[in-house]
């Protein structure tokens, strides 16, 4: 079965609402000239404060689709500066980033707490973007492998088949990201086969076969090309480059 490409745009810390509006349009224009039919998926994941105005902005344009970076896996309650899936669902969003490196580094996340806001995104019925990835000393130590085998196993702890295979892994090499420094694509290659040799070993290859699993990573326009011909990268999990309109649409136009 063919796995449909993703192209998500995580916009992380920028855009007030000026500049998310402008961007949100200018990808709007861009889309609005692509063939669906050849298309990628396109998710773009605002901050909390822009998810209201860029659902309003895309709602009917099925060509693009919502994204979270983030949630707070307890239903509601005393949890201060925290996002529940209820308030997500208000915006019609489909996905949640969860597990990126910039939470795990600065904000302490565990594979303990990825794990349970994976099983209740999916509860929720909506689909989890789980973020795994080597530091550069771990690369160096050569335990890369080893790494993102603990971090998938305890992300996809409790999961039933099912879910696993809608859900969305994104390989992002710590070193990587927001460097400039991309990973080599055969490499990217490589890797994103071991991990799903991993979703292999936990479920069967008709879960592996079937989940999409995502580079990210100073993912380029002029990196996209190479990295989207690789049979095992499903396509790009994007900061930098998605904060431009025209960077954004090239990725998209290069993963078609
Ligand atoms: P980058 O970020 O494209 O700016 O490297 C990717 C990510 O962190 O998702």
């Amino acid at each position: 079965m063919a796995r449909r490409p993703i192209i998500a745009g995580n916009w992380k810390m920028n855009n007030n609402k000026a500049q998310a509006k402008e961007l949100t349009d200018g990808i709007m224009y861009g889309v609005s000239q692509l063939d669906a039919a050849k298309m990628p998926e396109v998710i773009l994941a605002p901050t909390y404060t822009a998810l209201w105005q860029v659902y309003d902005l895309i709602k009917n344009e099925p060509k693009l689709s919502l994204a979270a970076q983030n949630v707070n896996p307890n239903p509601s309650g005393a949890y201060t500066g925290e996002i529940s899936l209820d308030m997500l669902e208000d915006f019609k969003v489909k996905y949640v980033i969860i597990g990126h490196s910039e939470r795990r580094q600065m904000f302490g996340e565990t594979d303990e707490f990825i794990n349970e806001k994976a099983l209740a995104i999916l509860e929720k019925g909506l689909i989890p973007i789980i973020c795994c990835g080597e530091t550069l000393e771990q690369r160096e130590q050569g335990v890369t492998d080893a790494h993102l085998k603990k971090q998938i196993t305890l992300a996809f702890k409790g999961i039933s088949a099912q879910d696993a295979k809608k859900s969305v892994i994104a390989y992002e090499p710590i070193w990587a990201i927001g460097t400039g420094k991309s990973c080599d694509a055969i490499e990217a290659n490589r890797t994103i086969g071991e991990i799903r040799k991993v979703i292999k070993d936990l479920y069967d290859s008709s879960v592996s076969d079937e989940i999409r699993i995502l580079y990210g990573g100073s993912v380029k326009p002029s990196t996209i090309v190479e990295q989207m011909a690789q049979p095992e990268i499903d396509g790009g999990l994007i900061g930098g480059a998605s904060l431009k309109a025209d960077s954004f649409l090239d990725l998209i136009k290069g993963a078609m």
